[in-house]
């Protein structure tokens, strides 16, 4: 059984511009225009904004920072929704991925199945309140243990349950039918492979109720510049729960490494538990 404390963030993907593309619609309408930066969130963004009013001929001084710090500012924010990421999240619990994924508009997710996948070799998730207390870490620790023993028992008596029942149907369909059946593993080992694992994530499915909140998850997140701020905002605030607002700190990190004209507005303060709030001027855009 394996304790995790921190969650591991994966950039997957981020834009790229087709550059002739955008050359030929700026030709097609008599216009030549070029930004100055190289990251496609950043010029596809203000490729958008500038395409509500044309305004590509005679750009304000200030760049691309300049014009999407405007867009902040006048809270355009569907500017922002041009502007896409691909993450994964690993080593976050159930209960944060529960409250990510009450983020519903413009965001999608693809996250690890409990029905599918064996739980048995799982990873639990410590909040770092419980990690820090000895007294409590035994407790928490004892209480893992114990569900995750009965993860496994019902998950393998389950399985046991569901391929006993079908293979007595077998043999009296055979009796039925004045055929000598096989013996149990023959006849298992005879069964396509789906049907076996059609066992296996009936029998999962059914345990997995036992498994704790802090069960390890994988979770695939794809989203765009409007709901990541809206997601930082809420979920780096101190009213947060703190696993996922360390999430959001770390998430932040990766977005203003990747976009400083979209994310540079935010900034961390420091909280008595050791996460890092995020606010910024520019809130829901
Ligand atoms: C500190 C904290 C405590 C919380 N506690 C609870 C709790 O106790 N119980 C609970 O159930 N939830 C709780 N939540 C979850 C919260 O209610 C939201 O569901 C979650 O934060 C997602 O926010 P959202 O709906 O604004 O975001 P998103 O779904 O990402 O939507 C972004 C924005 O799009 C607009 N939008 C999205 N969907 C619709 C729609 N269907 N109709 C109209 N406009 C829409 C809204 O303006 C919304 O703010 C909590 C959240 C936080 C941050």
């Amino acid at each position: 059984m394996k304790i995790i404390t921190e969650a591991s963030v994966y950039l997957l993907g981020y834009q790229a511009v087709a550059g002739h593309e955008l050359e030929r619609f700026l030709a097609d309408h008599d216009v030549t225009w070029e930004t100055d930066t190289e990251v496609g969130a950043e010029v596809l963004t203000e490729t958008a904004g500038r395409l509500c009013y044309m305004s590509y001929a005679k750009p304000r001084p200030g760049g691309n920072t300049a014009y999407l710090t405007h867009i902040k500012e006048v809270g355009h924010g569907s500017v922002l929704e041009h502007a896409v990421w691909n993450f994964v999240f690993t080593g976050v619990s159930r209960t944060l991925t529960h409250e990510l994924v009450r983020h519903r508009a413009g965001m999608g997710y693809s996250q690890l199945s409990q029905r599918y996948v064996d739980e048995s070799v799982a990873e639990y998730v410590c909040p770092d309140v419980i990690r820090n207390d000895p007294e409590l870490y035994r407790v928490w620790y004892t209480a893992m243990r114990e569900a995750h023993a009965a993860y496994v028992t019902l998950a393998e008596k389950l399985a046991e349950k569901l391929v006993g029942a079908a293979y007595l149907k077998y043999a009296r369909d055979c009796a039925r039918m004045h055929l000598p059946p096989c013996g149990p593993d023959d006849w298992y080992r005879g069964q396509h492979q789906e049907v076996k694992t059609g066992f296996r994530k009936e029998a999962r499915q059914a345990a997995r109720s036992v498994l704790p909140n802090a069960t390890e998850t994988k979770i695939f997140v794809t989203a765009n510049g409007r709901a990541l701020r809206h997601f930082l905002e809420q979920r780096g605030s101190r009213f947060a729960e703190p696993e996922i607002r360390k999430l959001a700190g770390q998430v932040l990190a990766v977005l203003q490494a990747e976009s400083p004209a979209l994310f540079s507005d935010y900034v961390r303060e420091r909280l008595p538990d050791g996460t890092d709030e995020i606010t910024t001027q520019y809130r829901k855009v």
